[in-house]
């Protein structure tokens, strides 16, 4: 999602003449799009802050966007007082006042909804990879999640902009659409007919546009993977067989404190379901360790839905307790050494998933889709329909590399694989 703004933000600034720079020293305006998820990220943008303040132009604006700036408001002028602009994930289209009004303070961290998709400027080019925000904020209110705070409540934005917004995409250079929300399955928009459209119409709408190859979303909840979007994993080739369903706790204990009050049962139905609906997927999810009163007993029976799963590209954090959410109040929070040792016992399993998955891939064939050259030059960085990074050497004639290809998986380590193109 941040890419995604972070996108929309630069666009804007080009529409004023503005270009992009990789040097502090020479930009005219610097933005930190920011997470708040974990307080670790929150931290960080303070401290780059920090540098930047040091590094930059005198003249030039600085200030922060997104969840950061949501969460600290005016706060975040307190602490950097020169800081110019200070605007939350749904004010961000606010930013050209600052630049029309310098010597001012910009602050605005209003939950608007939907607003800043039609003031900002479209895209002219899209990326290969086109992410299609669907809707924002999220009604679940997870005891440990900032985001319902930040982001808002739950909205879905109408079905003709979504189509409207995918097509446009598609005509101006998008070969893979990933549809985003904080709550992507959830979905759900009524028109003034009373018609209600879900997730999989649009899935299904988007892979009617011939040159869209290749659909997937994120990022979802459990209990919102209903039949009709399970459906779409038998029915539609273009939506990739790799889907994001965080679990974050296999401790049915665990999940209740965490206020994602669906039985185990349920997930590993719908687990099961959907390898019947298209047996090569593979699952990913988000784990969190250390959540307030997490028992060793509780911690073990993550490691067992892990292992019954056999989950890939997953990720793992240590709980973080965050301002807004009920979690953070709870009297039995876990110690760090704790948290750490379960995390890391939790990663190198993960790893392990991941690596014997990665080398079950040599000698398969996957048609993969180019994200660009890597740092030598000599290599092309692939990505196959279950998100591995693989590298593949350039061709000596110069061809152009091809956007999608097929590609022969040669060898595989936990991080990346490598391939030779089929002819
Ligand atoms: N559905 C949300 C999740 C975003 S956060 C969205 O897409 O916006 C991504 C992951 O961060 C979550 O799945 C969870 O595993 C982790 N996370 C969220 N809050 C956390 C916290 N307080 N401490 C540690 N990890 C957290």
């Amino acid at each position: 999602m941040n890419v995604y703004d972070s996108w929309r933000i630069a666009t804007m600034l080009e529409h004023r003449g503005m270009s992009r720079t990789d040097k502090v020293s020479e930009a005219d305006i610097i933005i930190l799009n920011t997470c708040a998820v974990r307080a670790k990220a929150t931290d960080k943008v303070f401290s780059a802050l920090g540098r930047i303040r040091r590094a930059k132009k005198p003249s030039a604006l600085f200030g922060i966007v997104g969840c950061v700036a949501r969460e600290s408001g005016s706060n975040a002028f307190r602490r950097i007082p020169d800081l110019n602009f200070v605007l939350g994930p749904q004010s961000y289209h606010k930013l050209p006042q600052i630049l029309d009004n310098p010597d001012a303070k910009l602050l605005n961290i209003d939950l608007g909804g939907l607003e800043k998709f039609d003031e900002l400027p479209q895209m002219e080019k899209s990326p290969t990879v086109a992410y299609i925000p669907i809707q924002e904020g999220c009604d679940h209110v997870c005891t440990y999640c900032i985001v319902p705070y930040t982001r808002g409540r739950e909205i879905s934005r109408s079905f003709n902009d979504c189509v409207r917004d995918t097509i446009h995409a598609a005509n101006t250079g998008a070969v893979e659409i990933c549809f985003l929300g904080q709550n992507v399955n959830g979905y759900k928009y009524t028109d003034e007919t009373g018609h209600l459209y879900k997730l999989s119409d649009l899935i299904r709408e988007a892979a009617k546009i011939e040159s869209v190859k290749r659909i997937r979303f994120t990022s979802s909840y459990p209990t919102e993977m209903t039949d009709d979007l399970i459906d779409m994993f038998a029915t539609e080739p273009k939506l990739l067989p790799f889907l994001n369903m965080p679990i974050q706790s296999g401790s049915q204990n665990v999940l209740k404190r965490m206020n994602r009050p669906y039985a185990l049962e349920l997930y590993t139905d719908i687990i099961r379901k959907l390898r019947i609906a298209r047996p090569d997927i593979q699952i990913s999810s988000d784990f969190i360790v250390g959540f307030p009163g997490e028992s060793d007993e509780d911690f073990e029976q993550t490691m067992q839905i892990a292992e019954q799963i056999k989950y890939i590209n997953s990720y793992s954090f240590k709980y973080s307790p965050r301002p807004h959410t009920a979690a953070a109040l709870m009297t039995d929070q876990i110690p760090e050494n704790i948290k750490a040792k379960r995390l890391a016992k939790l990663d190198t399993y993960l790893n392990e998933l991941q690596r014997e998955f990665n080398i079950g891939c040599v000698n398969k064939t996957m048609q993969c889709l180019l994200e660009g050259p890597d740092k030598t030059g000599k290599h092309l960085i692939y990505r196959t329909p279950y998100m591995q990074q693989c590298i593949v050497e350039q061709t000596s004639d110069n061809a152009p590399a091809p956007i999608l290809a097929d590609i022969c998986i040669t060898a595989a380590n936990k991080a990346s694989l490598r391939g030779k193109f089929v002819k």
